[in-house]
């Protein structure tokens, strides 16, 4: 059986009332349930589940009245309307005044019921709907104060680290060159072990100016807008650019790091600093993640209205379950950390920045063991 249109509880002593309502309204959907006095009313109504209410006012055991407080605590949105063989003007206005929605004035004919039942039941439903817009409203109110204050605490977040960051620069730095007339036995001769030692040293001071590094990078992609230095660049030369600064690195790695871009590319809008950022952390992960033997690939598809930046590689590739972390500040592949490579976890939070800046998107494909594949998609220029 399918829904009815609307439940309706029908409250009269006559009998031909209640017979009459039911033979009005059953054949049009609704589902009618009667009572003939104010108990079995009152009864009905606390078992609950109408939509609309028609009441007597004059009942043997009571006034009909007396039930809408009742029915309105039970369901505010139940719409109620009286019947009444007195229809006066006082009788109307006090049951409009307790709650109900309408009244009719018998005898009344089938049409004037059905029409009142259809106006109620519309009522009831934009009420519902008013009352369900009102909890959108409540709800989007709340999430726009989280938002806010997610977005203060990121930018406290931001500039703190900014701040650390560049109060640790200048030690760091000064300690490394330091560090470097030591090992270059500019103070005397070094034994074997204090060489190892200071070699040591040294790596590890190197990973702490990369971790300064992309934090300042990261801080300086929040902060500054980029809308006012976006230009119209060329893609290719910036992507050779980036890929001769890491090709000792890959010489070095035994990587064969291959970048294919063809001069004549279409312009995407954008920044140069943005776009040597990608791809520079793309590239250079595919290098560092690769081992010995393995191959690098960068390459530009241009499509309709973007193009695409592809970066692979057939290094150590990243496990399913790590890959929708990426990108997650200080987030690392539990492989990558347990190669033994050293990574701060920013490079891809920092890429994340710069391609939000850019208007870009960036997907990653990737088999654990056997490589990866980095996509960005850039928006053509107009
Ligand atoms: P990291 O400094 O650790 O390299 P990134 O933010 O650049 O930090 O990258 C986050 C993590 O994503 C890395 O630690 C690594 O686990 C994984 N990753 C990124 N690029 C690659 C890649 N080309 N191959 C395998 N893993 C990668």
């Amino acid at each position: 059986m399918s829904e009815p249109h609307g439940r309706l509880l029908v409250i009269d002593d006559e009998q031909g009332i209640r017979d009459g309502c039911r033979r009005v309204l059953a054949p049009e959907g609704y589902a009618v349930d009667t009572a003939g006095t104010i108990t079995e009313g009152r009864q009905a109504i606390e078992a609950g589940g109408y939509d609309m209410v028609l009441l007597d006012v004059m009942m043997p055991d009571g006034r009909g009245i007396e039930l809408l407080a009742d029915i309105h605590q039970r369901d505010p949105d139940c719409v109620t309307a009286i019947l009444t063989g007195y229809a006066t003007v006082e009788l109307a206005v006090e049951a409009l005044k307790a709650g109900a929605y309408d009244f009719i004035a018998k005898p009344f004919s089938g049409d004037v019921l059905l029409l009142t039942v259809q106006r109620g039941l519309e009522r009831r439903r934009l009420l519902a709907e008013a009352r369900r817009l009102e909890a959108v409203e409540r709800q989007a109110a709340a999430l726009a104060r989280d938002r806010d204050e997610i977005e203060r605490l990121e930018r406290f977040k931001s500039s703190f680290m900014l701040m650390v960051a560049h109060e640790l620069r200048a030690p760091v730095v000064g300690a490394q060159s330091l560090l470097r007339t030591l090992v270059r036995g500019m103070t005397g001769e070094l034994t074997d072990p204090q060489r190892e030692i200071l070699d040591r040293v040294e790596a590890r001071h190197a990973e702490l100016l990369d971790l300064i590094n992309d934090l300042l990078a990261l801080a300086a992609s929040k902060s500054a807008p980029p809308e006012a230095q976006m230009t119209s660049v060329d893609l290719a030369p910036v992507l050779q650019e980036v890929g001769e600064r890491f090709r000792p690195q890959a010489e070095a790695a035994g990587v064969e790091l291959v970048v294919e871009a063809s001069d004549r590319l279409p312009h995407i809008r954008a920044t140069k600093d943005d776009l040597a950022m990608v791809l520079s952390n793309l590239i250079g992960n595919a290098v560092k993640y690769t081992p010995r033997g393995g191959r690098v690939t960068a390459e530009v598809l241009v499509g309709k209205d973007e193009i695409e930046v592809r970066v692979s590689d057939t290094g150590i590739g990243i496990s399913a379950e790590d890959l929708p972390r990426l990108g997650e500040e200080f987030f690392r592949a539990g492989n990558a950390k347990q190669s033994g490579i050293t990574g701060t976890g920013l490079g891809l939070a920092i890429v994340h920045q710069h391609l939000d800046r850019l208007g870009a998107r960036m997907e990653v494909e990737s088999d654990l063991g056997r490589g990866s594949t980095f996509r960005v998609r850039l928006p053509r220029e107009a």
